[in-house]
Parts: structure tokens; C-alpha cells; sequence
């Protein structure tokens, strides 16, 4: 598998440092507000990263945190905790607040078929790990305390920011000129950061005691502690945002090599920001979605993470609901193309030719996942699938045993790595006898011809026990519903 490594600035050949594991981490939200459907892009894309090493013959080992204490507003990392400032705001605990917001995040990531990492860990949880690694950076001098905080000073470590392409110099005159001017008073470089914060007069809530004095995590070293912690001091994949690279990523590469004295990770991966109708999501533009506002509108979270994945990681996406519209269609469309072609019975010969050519469209699926996941390009080769499976049909000449071959294509490619939704299609119900009464029910007022009634029990059929009902020439046939509508 080929992935471009920000790191190198080059398309690489995957190579994981052991045959039996890949570690991969990935940034986690903050939990002091909703995920917005932004957020989420970075996830879907990472989740398909990770389908696609399994599907490769990978053992995966996934990691992520869940900033709860730390991170501060302001691309560098300067003001409040985000976390405690709405706590403050709300009269809750930071961990009111956090608990909350990061059910949210886990619920949004289960509707859009993202699969939970191995390791999910709150920074307050690991707040021992975090004062261990600053205990080491301590001993080898990295640190200076200032009112605020200790700090990790980035001139002493060589190489800092090579993540960013530029040399030190460079990289400071870039901060500068983003930099807020009320930076705190004594820092060295533009460039230094905090791995602990004091904590002010009167804030009691996750806060820690330390030789350093009473505070909590820097945002940047919990993630240092928690990837190095399960995943060891030198791992495969970290991946995030490219909005992570200059500060937070190239911070975290700096302490935890500073720390270990080894190297922290091979491969970084960022995928681009998405815009809203061509502008960047803001508060003030008021065209900032979150999933659940989707749902609301009546679309379903697959079509969302069908959006997405239409675009590729890097190149950034452009959310339209015009867009959205079309993603809903086109399931909407697939959806009732596995449909058919489950119930597909016509007596036949499977189809030599027919069936090479599925097999080579999944070939080629996979194949342009493997470079540098492809998924636009993938989903050219997904669609073929469907193409020619509808021109057979239109053709009369699909047999079942041409609809088995589709379907194994369809379903494979859906299972690995697409997550669509086309798999729970065609689960077959054993109808319970309650079920079964309904469905009798239903008949008999069918063959009375109250249709309004019969409606309402395969509503209610649907509603209660998540079961369908597709009438078709052999009887009625009950079906797992879709999960999510
Ligand atoms: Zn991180």
C-alpha cells in the first residue's frame, strides 16, 4: 500500500515496523461542544485507512485520546480550556461536560459505521503517564518553568518542525506572524509550548499535583503520552488534520523524541478541511452542521460518509446538500439494486465472462485504495459493479448465479472497507411469532383490500421489531430493516 507521508513529502510503500501489528493513532476530538460534521470527515477517512490495512492482511492496533482537560482556544494554544470554560459557563464539571460531548462524539462515530478504535483514553486518565514523560524531559534539561506553566523549549531539540518542511528560522517567523501578541511572558521561542499548566488560584476541578506545582496536562503531551504509552515509543501511523501539523503534531514529535530518544512515528498522514458551500464553516456564517442536524433533515449518516469518501482525504471536500442529495440517490439507488438482486431467481448457468468481469472491477477497487487510499478512483471501479450488474438486468439475462457473483462483489467491497449499509440489505429474518401473527394479519387485510390498515402493520412490523417486508412473487419475504433511516 502506497501512503503519502507528510513527514517525507513523498508517496511511500507501506512497511510496518512488525509483521504482527500495525500501531496506528489518531488525535481524538476535544469534548466541550458538538462534533460538527468538519470534525467527522477526519475520522470517516482514518476508518477507512484502517479497513483497508485490514483488508490488506493488517492486524490493526488503534489508539485514540479524548481531550478532556488541556487544550486551550487559539491555533496555539494560548487562553482558556476549552472544556473547563464551557464547564464554567454551564455550573458543570468538566467531567459533566466532557462525558457528555464525548457520547455524543461515540454515537456519531457508530451511526457513520466508523469502527471503534482498540483504545479510547480520556487525558485526565492518564495523567500519571503525562508527568513520567515530563519527569524525563525534566531530567535532560528540555524544560523552564514560566507563571503559567512549564514549558518545553524547541530549540533544544534538533531538528524541531521537521514535519513542516521549514527550518527552525523559518517556522518561527511563519508562528510569528499568526501568533496573538498576549503570548505568555518569558517564553523563549515563539515556537516553545506548554506539556504542563498551572493551575490559576480557585480552580480545583482536574487538577493535578506534581512536583511541578498543582495543574493539569498541555493538550500536545497527551497525546505524546497515551500513543507512546499503548502503542510503544516508536509506532507505524499518526494521522489527524492538516490544521495539526505545524503546532500540535510537530509539538508532539518533538517531546516524545526528546523523551524516548527515539523515533516517534513513520508515517503521518493528514487529510484536508472541508468548506461549506465553498467557504469555511463558521460560527458567524452559521453554516457550521452537525450529523444529528443531517438526520433531522431526513438524511441518513451513510450518505454523509458516502460523501465523503467520494473525495479524497487529502484533496479536501465541499459540502453541498445538493451533494448530499446525490449521495442519498445513489444509495438510495444501490440499496434497491442488492435488493434485486437478492431476489433475483431466474434458473441458469453462472456466466464465466460475466463473472471475471466483477471480479476484476474488485480487483481494481482495492488496487487504487492501495494507492494512497484512491477512493474516488475506487468508487469508479464500485460502480462499474453496478453498472453492469443493471445492464444485465435490463437485459433479462441475469441469473441467480450472476446475482451471486455481484452481490459477492457488492458486499465485499461494503464489508471491508465502504461500510455503506448494502450488507444489512439482504439479512434474511427468521420471522418470531409475534412477527409472523402481524404478517398473517396483514395479508388477510390485504386480500380484503383495506390497504391503509395493511400499511399500517408493516409500519408497525418495521417500527417495533426493525423487521421489512418485500412482497414478492414466491410471498412476502421479511427482511432486517435498515438500521439507520
Ligand atoms: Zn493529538
Amino acid at each position: 500500500m502506497l501512503l503519502y507521508n507528510t513527514l517525507t513529502k513523498s508517496e511511500e510503500e507501506f512497511k510496518p515496523i512488525s509483521n504482527s501489528k500495525v500501531g496506528l493513532y489518531t488525535c481524538g476530538p476535544t469534548v466541550y461542544s458538538f462534533a460538527h460534521i468538519g470534525n467527522m470527515v477526519s475520522y470517516i477517512y482514518w476508518d477507512v485507512l484502517k479497513r483497508a490495512l485490514r483488508h490488506d492482511g493488517f492486524t490493526v492496533e488503534h489508539v485514540m485520546n479524548i481531550t478532556d482537560v488541556g487544550h486551550l482556544f487559539g491555533d496555539m494554544d494560548y487562553g482558556e480550556d476549552k472544556v473547563r470554560f464551557v464547564a464554567a459557563s454551564q455550573h458543570k464539571t468538566l467531567k459533566e461536560v466532557a462525558e457528555f460531548y464525548m457520547r455524543q462524539f461515540l454515537a456519531d462515530e457508530k451511526r457513520l459505521n466508523i469502527i471503534a478504535p482498540d483504545v479510547v483514553r480520556n487525558a485526565s486518565d492518564e495523567v500519571k503517564r503525562v508527568l513520567e514523560l515530563i519527569d524525563v524531559l525534566d531530567s535532560k534539561g528540555y524544560l523552564y518553568k514560566l507563571d503559567d506553566g512549564v514549558y518545553f523549549d524547541t530549540s533544544k531539540f534538533k531538528g524541531y518542525g521537521a514535519l513542516t518542511g521549514m527550518d527552525f528560522e523559518t517556522l518561527k517567523e511563519s508562528l510569528k506572524a499568526g501568533a496573538r501578541v498576549d503570548r505568555p511572558k518569558g517564553m523563549r521561542n515563539v515556537t516553545d509550548f506548554a506539556v504542563w499548566r498551572l493551575a490559576k488560584s480557585g480552580e480545583t476541578d482536574m487538577v493535578w499535583d506534581s512536583k511541578y506545582g498543582r495543574g493539569f496536562p498541555g493538550w500536545h503531551m497527551e497525546c505524546s503520552a497515551i500513543s507512546t504509552k499503548y502503542l510503544g515509543a516508536h509506532f507505524d501511523i499518526h494521522c489527524g488534520g492538516i490544521d495539526h501539523i505545524q503546532v500540535h503534531h510537530t509539538n508532539e514529535i518533538a517531546q516524545s523524541e526528546a523523551a524516548t530518544g527515539e523515533k516517534f512515528v513513520n508515517y503521518w498522514l493528514h487529510n484536508g478541511f472541508m468548506t461549506v458551500d465553498g467557504r469555511k464553516m463558521s460560527k458567524s456564517v452559521g453554516n457550521i452542521y452537525t450529523l444529528q442536524e443531517l438526520v433531522d433533515k431526513g438524511y441518513s449518516p451513510l450518505a454523509y460518509r458516502y460523501l465523503v469518501v467520494s473525495s479524497h482525504y487529502r484533496s479536501g471536500i465541499n459540502f453541498t446538500f445538493e451533494a448530499l442529495d446525490n449521495a442519498e440517490n445513489t444509495l438510495k439507488r444501490l440499496y434497491s439494486l442488492v435488493e434485486n438482486l437478492f431476489d433475483m431467481d431466474k434458473e441458469g448457468a453462472a456466466d464465466g465472462e460475466f463473472r471475471n468481469r466483477m471480479h476484476g472491477f474488485l480487483t481494481s477497487f482495492y488496487k487504487n485504495l492501495d494507492d494512497d487510499l484512491g477512493t474516488p478512483e475506487a468508487l469508479k471501479s464500485f460502480h462499474e459493479i453496478a453498472n453492469a450488474a443493471n445492464q444485465r438486468m435490463g437485459e433479462s439475462k441475469m441469473t441467480k448465479a450472476d446475482a451471486q457473483a455481484t452481490l459477492d462483489a457488492l458486499l465485499e467491497i461494503d464489508r471491508s472497507v465502504l461500510a455503506i449499509g448494502l450488507s444489512e440489505r439482504t439479512y434474511t429474518v427468521t420471522a418470531t411469532p409475534e412477527v409472523e401473527a402481524l404478517v398473517n394479519e396483514r395479508e388477510r387485510l390485504r386480500k380484503v383490500r383495506d390497504f391503509t390498515a395493511a400499511d399500517a402493520i408493516r409500519e408497525r412490523i418495521r417500527e417495533e421489531f426493525g423487521v421489512e417486508l418485500v412482497d414478492s412473487k414466491e410471498g412476502v419475504k421479511l427482511r432486517k430493516a435498515r438500521p439507520i433511516d
